[in-house]
C-alpha cells in the first residue's frame, strides 16, 4: 500500500498520546481480504493496556470537560479537516484492509468526517433549561454535563465512520474515549488516531487499543471508571456487553443487527425504486446494518421490476477494490461467503428462482456475484436472517395490509424501505413500519444530520443529529432555594 503520507500506517495503539506495543510484545498480522496480503501488524493487546488506557482517559478528563464547546469544537474542526486533506490516502487504507472499491471508501472518508464536522458546532449547543419553581422560594434549573469516561467497540464494515460517530459527539461532550476497532480494519482506526493527535486532540482524550476482543472489551465493560459503552455490532454481542455492563450500571448506545425490509408498490417509479435498492441493497457488497435484506414487490410490478435491477445488477463490477471502475469489491472472509451461500441454497432447495448472479465471483477468494432470487417465501432464511452479503430475494405480495405485517415479522428494526405515490398510503406505511428509521422514495438514508438507530432487537440510543450529542451527556437538576 504506497500512501502520499506514509506516516497515517501505524502499526502501534495510541494511548494516552503514545505510540506503543503490547506489553508481551505480541502482534498480528493484517491481510487484504481481495488479495490476502499482508498490509502490516498491529500489537495484540489485552487489560493491562486496556486499564492503562482507561487511566489516560480518567486523568485526561478534568482539564478537556474544562475547556469550553468553543475550545473543543476549534481541534474538532481541525481533526475534521485533516480527514479531507488525506481523504484519498484514508480511502486507500480502508479499500485494502477492508475490501470496498475507493470511490466507497472515499465517501466513507467524507461521512465519517461529517460527524466530527456537525458534533465541533453541535458542541456549542449544549443548552439546558429553567424550570418554574414549585415553590415561592424555588429556583430551578437543568444543565449538561459530560457523561465522564466512555469507550466504544466498532465493527469492519465502516471502519472510520463508526468511530467518529461515536468518538465526535463524545469528545464534543467533554467526554474522553477509549476505541477498540475491529479486528480487521484497525488501520483506519489508529490513522484516525494519529490525525487526532496531530489536530491537538490532548494525551488521553482519545486512545485506540487492538488486540483480544474478549480481554480489551471485559475491562472496557467491568472497569467501573468508564460510565458508558457505545458498541456498533451484531445483536448477540451486543446482549453479552449489556450483560457485562450492566453490574457497573454503565450507559449503553447499541446499534446491532438488522432485517431491512424494502416494500415497492404498484404506484411506484420503478425506476427510482431499482435505483434505491441498487444502492440499499449492493453498497458494500452487501455488507451494512441498513442494507435492504427482504424486497417485496406488489403483484402488478413484480416482473418489470426483477428485470429492471436484474438489468441493473448486470452493469456491476465485481473485483479488487483499488481497480478502476469497481462498483462491488470481497466480502469481508470465508466466512461471510459461506453464510451468503448458504442463504442461497436453502432458499433455492425450498423453491426460490435464481434469477441473477448464484456463483462465487470468478475471482474465487472472497468474492461473490451479486444475486438475485425470485419466487421467494418467508420459510426462508433469507426471510429470517440478515444475509450481510449481495444476495437480493425478490417477495411478491398483493395487500397492503399483509406486507406491512410481513415486514414487521422480525425481532429487528432497524432501517427499513418502501417506494410508493400515493399520499394516504405513504403516512399509513409510514407509520406502520416498526423501525427506527424509515426511507420513503429513497434508498440512502444516513447522513450526519439525523438520528440514526434502532428499535426491539437493533438496539438502544441514537447517532448523529442533535440527539447524538445527548448519548454522552448527564442531566443535572438544580433545585435553589432563594
Ligand atoms: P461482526 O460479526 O460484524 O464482526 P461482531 O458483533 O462480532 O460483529 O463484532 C463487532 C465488534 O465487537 C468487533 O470490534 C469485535 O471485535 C467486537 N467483539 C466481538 N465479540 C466481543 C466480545 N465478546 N467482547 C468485546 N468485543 C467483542
Amino acid at each position: 500500500m504506497q500512501l502520499n503520507d506514509m506516516s497515517l500506517l501505524r502499526q502501534q495503539c495510541y494511548i494516552d498520546g503514545q505510540w506503543l506495543e503490547a506489553i508481551n510484545g505480541e502482534k498480528v498480522e493484517i491481510a487484504d481480504p481481495a488479495t490476502h496480503k499482508v498490509i502490516g501488524s498491529v500489537p495484540v493487546m489485552g487489560t493491562t493496556e486496556t486499564k492503562a488506557a482507561i487511566t489516560a482517559a480518567e486523568k485526561a478528563l478534568p482539564a478537556w470537560r474544562a475547556l469550553t464547546a468553543k475550545e473543543r469544537g476549534a481541534k474538532l474542526h481541525r481533526w475534521f479537516e485533516l480527514l479531507l486533506e488525506h481523504q484519498d490516502d484514508l480511502a486507500l487504507m480502508m479499500t485494502t484492509e477492508q475490501g470496498k472499491p475507493l470511490a466507497e471508501a472515499k465517501g466513507e472518508v467524507a461521512y465519517a468526517a461529517s460527524f466530527i464536522e456537525w458534533f465541533a458546532e453541535e458542541a456549542k449547543r449544549v443548552y439546558g433549561d429553567t424550570i418554574p419553581g414549585h415553590q415561592g422560594d424555588k429556583r430551578l434549573m437543568v444543565i449538561k454535563q459530560s457523561v465522564g469516561v466512555t469507550a466504544a467497540i466498532t465493527p469492519w464494515n465502516f471502519p472510520a465512520a463508526m468511530i467518529t460517530r461515536k468518538a465526535a459527539p463524545a469528545l464534543a461532550a467533554g467526554c474522553t474515549m477509549v476505541v477498540k476497532p475491529a479486528p480487521q480494519t484497525p488501520f483506519t482506526a489508529l490513522a484516525l488516531a494519529e490525525l487526532a493527535e496531530r489536530a491537538g486532540i490532548p494525551a488521553g482524550v482519545f486512545s485506540v487499543v487492538t488486540g483480544d476482543a474478549i480481554a480489551i472489551g471485559n475491562e472496557l465493560c467491568s472497569n467501573p471508571v468508564v460510565r458508558k459503552l457505545s458498541f456498533t455490532g451484531s445483536t448477540p454481542v451486543g446482549i453479552k456487553l449489556m450483560q457485562q455492563c450492566a453490574p457497573t450500571l454503565k450507559k449503553m448506545s447499541l446499534e446491532l443487527g438488522g432485517n431491512a425490509p424494502f416494500i415497492v408498490f404498484n404506484d411506484a417509479d420503478i425506476d427510482a425504486a431499482v435505483e434505491g435498492a441498487m444502492i440499499a441493497k449492493y453498497r458494500n457488497a452487501g455488507q451494512t446494518c441498513v442494507c435492504a435484506n427482504r424486497i417485496y414487490v406488489q403483484d402488478r410490478v413484480y416482473d418489470e421490476f426483477a428485470e429492471k435491477l436484474a438489468a441493473a445488477v448486470a452493469k456491476l463490477k465485481v473485483g479488487v477494490g483499488t481497480e478502476a471502475g469497481v462498483t462491488t469489491g470481497p466480502l469481508i472472509n470465508s466466512d461471510a461467503v459461506a453464510k451468503v451461500q448458504r442463504h442461497l441454497d436453502d432458499a433455492l432447495s425450498k423453491g426460490a428462482t435464481l434469477f441473477a448472479g448464484g456463483k462465487l465471483a470468478s475471482l474465487g477468494g472472497n468474492f461473490f456475484e451479486p444475486t438475485i432470487l425470485t419466487n421467494v417465501d418467508k420459510s426462508m432464511l433469507v426471510a429470517k436472517e440478515e444475509t450481510f452479503g449481495p444476495l437480493a430475494p425478490l417477495f411478491k405480495f398483493s395487500d397492503v395490509d399483509d406486507v406491512i405485517e410481513q415486514a414487521n415479522d422480525t425481532e429487528f428494526g432497524l432501517a427499513a424501505y418502501f417506494y410508493g405515490r400515493d399520499i394516504s398510503l405513504v403516512w399509513k406505511v409510514s407509520e406502520a413500519l416498526e423501525y427506527g428509521m424509515v426511507g420513503v422514495n429513497t434508498g440512502l438514508i444516513s447522513t450526519e444530520v439525523a438520528p440514526f438507530g434502532g428499535i426491539k432487537s437493533s438496539g438502544l440510543g441514537r447517532e448523529g443529529s442533535k440527539f447524538g450529542i445527548e448519548e454522552y451527556l448527564e442531566m443535572k437538576y438544580i433545585c435553589m432555594s432563594v
